[in-house]
Formats: structure tokens, C-alpha cells, sequence
């Protein structure tokens, strides 16, 4: 067996990623109880075939790592492909991939149902009744391609830089969209990020830029969640296993949930707040930790602008930590533990006795908020601003056992062509009104539609479907079916939802295992980066055979968005807009890019 790399023993060592060293335990005379498969095996993996039992059938896979898409956590999976049938048989975790470590969600392994649904989306399909009507016919990708590229060319030859837009609704990839549109010189991203984590976000930036937190729960002696996170919140498989860790290591569990969630049912303190009222908690619980001296002076002194906020504020006074101290706690004087308690509806002894806890966790003071409170009430950006304020009152910023920015865990990757920004602006996605709109302001796009204060030529919908999720679903219907104000629909998409029914193309597009995308997320405390591929893909360059695009392996026609982008600019181009120069090979003179070159 190969022997593990310096690397994969630093990070064993780290606990990064489990150690896989003893692969194999011996049972004696029971045979031998495998724990992974190495990776040098990975080609030629057997297993005995469970549905001949008792008879000992040998089955030969070849294990190929992609990663799941069935939430932003981009947890490791295995594809199983059965080397007699080429076909993908199971997923299981991939122990490799340091932010699942091998471990998943029921929706992980799940992934096997979702291709092998019955019901999904093989070809590209063009409406052929109204919108809505529920006609459509099978074209050819070719067909797909040359209709939109000259739908796309002649918007842009308008010189409008805010009629050709991308909506999506689950993010996949580092900037690959993003580099599209500006290669194509529109500002022309949106997002579904204002009914999801932008109150939360806000509230984060504007302590330092950085707008998600990124928690050491594994090292914490507190860990403060603002939310479910064991079982339901963002990045809660990987979150949820550093959670336990740290449990197992001592730290306290604080929920502030107002439901008895499987994860306020694990807690030591389950804290059920009035929905909204978290900011009063929090002050009080700043309030707390000035009063017992328990900040951090020297973070606060070296990395907070306190003699900004004294020279603002108090401008006679004299410009002195101390005295800055004593001017917070007049000002935060009324979020006492017993205006918290009525705030928050919950009893004034748990707002002291958790808030004790929270005092002495010092730089091991772990807090989460993503969406929950942040995001379901007016206001709600409060909630993440002054939750992260605990951990700038006790330095647990960027400690081991506290909440680092997120972006310090953020891998970006540099690519091989940047075109410019655009020169436009888009009011449908940030309209002058909202001037401190953290993200587009995506829920209110079909009212603005509606208000007659702009026209879309050609509308991306990527895995994205507010007619179902978002509250107006019948007003995202008349946008969508008005075809004055928007020229062309296309559903981006591996399953029928109620956006696409619709569209005027509804495209393809393929599972976790069916696509390329590059993944860094701040699950944990660490930086990492994962490689998101087609697996039958794979499978075929393994055995020897080459693959021009990624649809050639999928099952039906499915594509993926990476080949599409490319081969759609390609079109759009007819040779004098600029366009084609950033989809050329860095590694073949004058040639357009290939999926393998650009993510070589
Ligand atoms: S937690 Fe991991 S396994 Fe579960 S859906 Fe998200 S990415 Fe997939």
C-alpha cells in the first residue's frame, strides 16, 4: 500500500482529514473488514455483488471523487461505475475531501436516485405553444446554440449592458459565470441571495468586509449557534461533525433557536428568543462581558477604531481606551439581562447564566449565524452584527475555537483570462433606491418588470425557481409569461420546477456527477479546494477513450454549464465583438478553449 504523503500526515495530524492509515483490520478467521479503498486502487476497486448473496460474486468498479451539489457544501463523493455495465451504481463519502472527511447527508448518496429519475429532463427542449402551455420539442444542442447566440448578439449590439441576465438560484463554481458575463460586457448577474444569507452577510461586512463567518467549532469552548446547525443550516454536515468534535472536547453547546430543533434538543443551553429580538440578547450579553472585564483589551485596542468612534461621538471627551470603555457601557446601559428577558421572551436568570457562559469563553468563542434570524425579520442584519460583536468584545476573531472571516478560508482561483467589468449598471438588479443593498435585490425584479422600469432581451434561470420558493410565485408568472418585457427565457436546469414550465428553452443540465465546478467554502477552519467532475467523463478517459463534451457521457443530452458557456460565446461572436479572445486556449495558438484546458 502507498504510504501517505507529508501532506496527507500534516493534515491527519491536524485532524483535517481522518487517519487513514490502518485501511484493513483483520477478523481473524472472519476475513477482513476493509475501512476505504486507497487510492491507488481507485481504478480497480472490487467488491462482492450483495444481490448475489450468499453466492461470493466479485463486482469491479472504478471509484472516481467528484463532489455533491445538493447544497452549497460541496461535501466529497464517491462514484462507484461498475466496469462491466459503465454505469454509476452508488455514491458514497470520500474520507479524502478535508471538509466532509468522508462523511454525508442522506442527500449525498442520494445522488444515485437523482440520475436514474425517471422523470427528468434528457434533451434540449423548445416551447412551442405559449409561454406556459406546456408544448415543447426536442432540438438539437446545435439548434440551442445558434438560437440564443443570435438572440444574445443582437441584444448586445444594441449597446445595452443590462438586457442579457443570469439569475441563479445554487451557486456551484468560482467565477466561472461571472468572467462569461464580462466577457460579454454585461452587467448581467443576479442572485437568490436576498431572501437567503445577504441580512446576515450585511451585518457581518460591516465589521470588516469579510461577510460570512467561518466558526472553529472543533476547537471552541463555547459554541454560540444563531440557528439549527446540526441538522439543517448552512454547511451543517461539515459544521454539525466539528460541532460533536468539539462537544466531545468540553465546549459548551449554546442554541438560540424558537424551536426545540434537533439541534436545541443536543444543547446544553437551548435559548427559544422571540424571532427578531436576538440583538437585545447579545448586547446584553456585551453588556455582561464589559461589566466583569472579560474583553479582550489588546484586540480591541489594536483592531477595533475606537478613537474613530470617540472622536465622532465624543469629541470632548479625552481620547482614552479606558474611558472608551466606560462611554460603551453607558451606551449599551439599557440592554439589561431583564430588557433582554422581555425582548426575547425567555427568563432573566437563563439571560445571566448563559451570558456567564459566554463571558468566559474568551478566544475560544465560537458563533454562527447564516440565514434564521438574520434573514426572516426586519432588521435582521442586526442580529449577525451584534452577534459577531461577542467575539470582538473576547478577540475570538480568527483564533483557534473562534469565528474567522470567511474569506481567510476561501480558495480563489486565479484564471487564465479576466475580462473587464462592464461599463453599465444594472437598476434592475441594484435600483439608485436601495443604496445599501448588500446583493441584488432579486425578490422585487418581477414588481420592477411590472412597473414597466426595464426589459430583459434574454433571461437565464440557473437551478433556480422562484415561482415555487420565492412568496410571490404569481407575480414571477406574469413576468415570466410577458413577453413585451422579456424577449427570451432559458431554464438552466436538471429537473422540470415551475420556473421552467415557463421558458422558451429549457436546457439540461447535469447532477453533482455530471459537471465540472471548483468548490472552496468556509465549512471549518481551513482552506480547501475541491474539483467537481463529470464522472462517466472520467470513466471513459480512464479506459482510454477520448471525449470531446461532457454530453457525450451524460445520460440523454445532458450538458453541463462550463461546455455551454463556452461553446454559446463562442456563437455569440460573429467575429467583431471581442468575445472569442477570452475563450482561447492558453495552450493552442487561436484555438478555442477546451473544459480539460481550463481547469488544467
Ligand atoms: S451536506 Fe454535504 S452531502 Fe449533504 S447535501 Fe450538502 S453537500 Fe451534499
Amino acid at each position: 500500500m502507498k504510504k501517505d504523503s507529508l501532506i496527507e500526515r500534516i493534515a491527519v495530524k491536524l485532524k483535517i482529514i481522518p487517519d487513514l492509515s490502518r485501511r484493513e483490520i483483520n477478523l481473524k478467521n472472519h476475513g477482513i473488514l476493509r475501512k476505504y479503498p486507497s487510492p491507488e486502487n481507485w481504478h480497480n476497486h472490487t467488491e462482492l455483488d450483495a444481490q448475489a448473496w450468499p453466492k461470493r460474486i466479485e463486482k469491479k468498479y472504478s471509484l472516481i471523487p467528484t463532489t455533491c451539489f445538493n447544497c452549497e457544501s460541496a461535501c466529497g463523493l464517491m462514484a462507484y461505475v461498475d466496469k462491466e455495465t459503465g454505469k454509476v451504481s452508488k455514491f458514497e463519502g470520500n474520507p479524502h475531501h478535508p471538509g466532509s472527511r468522508g462523511r454525508n447527508c442522506a442527500k449525498g448518496p442520494a445522488t444515485i436516485n437523482q440520475i436514474n429519475d425517471t422523470e427528468r429532463i434528457l434533451f434540449p427542449l423548445r416551447r412551442k405553444g405559449d409561454r406556459g402551455s406546456g408544448e415543447w420539442e426536442r432540438i438539437s444542442w446545435e439548434e440551442a446554440l445558434d438560437d440564443i447566440a443570435s438572440k444574445i448578439r443582437s441584444s448586445l449590439k444594441t449597446g445595452a449592458k443590462d438586457k442579457v441576465v443570469y439569475h441563479v438560484g445554487r451557486p456551484g463554481h468560482e467565477g466561472y459565470t461571472n468572467r462569461v458575463l464580462k466577457a460579454w460586457g454585461v452587467d448581467g448577474h443576479n442572485s437568490h441571495t436576498n431572501i437567503c444569507s445577504a441580512g446576515a452577510r450585511t451585518g457581518y461586512a460591516l465589521w470588516h468586509k469579510h461577510d460570512r463567518p467561518s466558526p472553529d467549532h472543533a476547537n471552541a469552548k463555547v459554541i454560540l449557534l444563531t440557528s439549527s446547525h446540526l441538522e439543517t443550516g448552512h454547511y451543517f454536515n461539515p459544521h454539525a461533525q466539528r460541532i460533536l468534535e468539539g462537544m466531545m472536547d468540553g465546549a459548551k453547546l449554546i442554541v438560540i433557536d424558537p424551536r426545540l430543533s434537533n439541534t436545541a434538543a443536543m444543547a446544553d443551553h437551548w435559548l427559544p428568543t422571540w424571532p427578531g429580538s436576538e440583538p437585545a440578547l447579545f448586547l446584553a450579553w456585551a453588556k455582561i462581558i464589559l461589566e466583569k472585564k472579560l474583553y479582550d483589551r489588546e484586540f480591541i485596542e489594536n483592531w477595533v477604531n475606537w478613537d474613530e468612534w470617540m472622536k465622532a461621538e465624543h469629541p470632548k471627551e479625552k481620547c482614552e481606551f479606558d474611558r472608551f470603555i466606560e462611554l460603551l457601557l453607558i451606551e449599551y446601559e439599557k440592554y439589561t439581562p431583564e430588557y433582554a428577558a422581555s425582548e426575547c421572551r425567555i427568563p432573566v436568570e437563563q439571560v445571566i447564566e448563559v451570558g456567564e457562559v459566554v463571558a468566559s469563553a474568551g478566544k475560544r468563542l465560537c458563533t454562527h449565524v447564516w440565514r434564521a434570524a438574520a434573514i426572516g425579520n426586519l432588521g435582521g442584519w442586526q442580529v449577525s452584527r451584534t452577534l459577531h460583536f461577542l467575539n470582538v468584545l473576547t478577540g475570538s476573531v480568527g483564533t483557534e475555537g473562534g469565528t474567522a472571516p470567511n474569506s481567510w478560508s476561501k480558495f480563489k482561483p486565479e484564471l487564465f483570462d479576466e475580462p473587464p467589468d462592464p461599463d453599465g449598471w444594472n437598476e434592475l438588479h441594484f435600483p439608485p433606491e436601495y443604496t445599501l443593498s448588500h446583493f441584488e435585490m432579486s425578490h422585487i425584479l418581477p414588481h420592477m418588470i411590472k412597473e414597466g422600469r426595464g426589459k430583459m432581451d434574454v433571461y437565464f434561470t440557473r437551478v433556480f425557481n422562484p415561482v415555487w420558493t420565492y412568496p410571490d410565485g404569481f407575480t414571477w408568472i406574469e413576468m415570466l409569461q410577458n413577453k413585451e418585457a422579456l424577449g427570451c427565457h432559458i431554464a438552466l436546469t436538471p429537473t422540470w420546477n415551475e420556473t421552467a414550465f415557463f421558458a422558451d428553452y429549457v436546457l439540461p443540465m447535469g447532477h453533482a456527477s455530471e459537471r465540472h465546478d471548483i468548490n472552496s467554502y468556509a465549512t471549518s477552519a481551513g482552506k480547501w479546494v475541491a474539483f467537481r467532475q463529470p464522472v462517466l467523463r472520467e470513466f471513459s478517459r480512464r479506459e482510454g477513450k477520448d471525449v470531446e463534451f461532457t454530453h457525450e457521457t451524460n445520460p440523454g443530452e445532458v450538458w453541463e454549464e462550463d461546455e455551454f458557456w463556452i461553446e454559446l460565446s463562442w456563437k455569440i461572436d460573429d467575429g467583431t465583438m471581442g468575445i472569442r479572445e477570452h475563450f482561447m486556449s492558453p495552450y493552442r495558438e487561436n484555438e478555442k478553449i477546451t473544459i480539460d484546458e481550463y481547469y488544467k
